[in-house]
């Protein structure tokens, strides 16, 4: 299995919000000490922030300096190609995605450039599902089933402005219910609508390894009947991203998922290079 055709196509650097512990030049090494093909930083823009975060978390900035980030992939690109590394280092963002301010990110996606674009849904109904308040007098299928709907919402709005559709079962993590997982079972005809728009039109489905790791007692898998569905629907390509915020997270638990999802028919990732989609073998 050659772990060179694996990508890390989602990480962070010190120049996201929550990026206190990451460091872009040692990610950037630990992708090249595990053989990766490429790493893509990608920072955080969330372009609204709920009011009600403010009450557990002062910052409520959540963009991030392109330019700066940008000029810091190209120093340490020339590090480590000048150290002979054959790692391949790209720019991406994380947009967040949110119906009030749709204009604000068309045009955010217009007047940067980027190699890769994740769309990820991190805030709904005004309120950040990592402090709780999301969950409350919902059961588990509206919770979940409201997150699908807005991430599917926002993915047509976006169009062609995005490559990957970032954790889709983000909203497990923080959730309160013993449904630990998002499920085929429970919400076949908005995963049907959803697999088959990122099947149609090209799009990655985002392999998010930070979600498959136990929290709080909690263990969400990766329900081998969506990847059936997306394959019947057409899909073929998983984008594989580890979400680290720490260098040390760098592609968290690559080999053992590339191999589940051989095990599962899926035999191919991609990744992006200014845009354009590149296609590896997971194995
Ligand atoms: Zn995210
Ligand atoms: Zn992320």
């Amino acid at each position: 299995m050659g772990k060179t055709s694996l990508f890390d196509n989602h990480n962070h650097s010190q120049f996201s919000f929550d990026g206190q512990k990451a460091d872009l030049e040692l990610s950037a090494r630990r992708a090249s000490e595990l053989g990766l093909g490429g790493i893509c930083f990608t920072d955080h823009c969330d372009l609204h922030v709920p009011l009600m975060k403010q009450k557990y978390e002062p910052k409520t900035d959540e963009e991030f300096e392109v330019e700066k980030q940008q000029s810091e992939i190209d120093r340490v690109k020339t590090v480590l190609l000048s150290e002979g590394s054959p790692l391949k280092i790209f720019k991406g963002v994380e947009i967040g995605v949110y119906r009030d301010v749709r204009e604000k990110i068309g045009r955010y996606l217009e007047e940067n450039t980027f190699d890769e674009v994740i769309a990820s849904v991190h805030y709904l109904d005004d309120t950040d599902p990592y402090w709780g308040e999301y969950y409350q007098d919902k059961t588990f299928k509206e919770a979940y089933g409201g997150y699908l709907e807005a991430l599917y919402t926002e993915m047509k709005w976006l169009g062609d402005r995005f490559d990957i559709m970032g954790h889709y079962d983000y909203i497990t993590r923080y959730a309160p219910y013993p449904e630990a997982s998002i499920l085929y079972k429970d919400f076949p005809d908005l995963l049907d609508e959803i697999l088959r728009f990122l099947a149609e039109e090209g799009k990655a489905l985002e392999i998010n390894t930070k979600t498959y790791r136990e929290l709080k007692g909690r263990l969400p898998v990766l329900d081998p009947d969506i990847l059936r569905r997306y394959i019947e629907l057409g899909g073929e390509f998983v984008s594989l991203g580890s979400d680290s915020h720490k260098p040390d997270g760098v592609g968290f638990n690559f080999q053992d998922t590339a191999e589940y999802l051989v095990a599962n028919g899926i035999r191919y990732g991609i990744h992006f290079e200014n845009r354009n989609p590149v296609v590896t073998p997971l194995r």
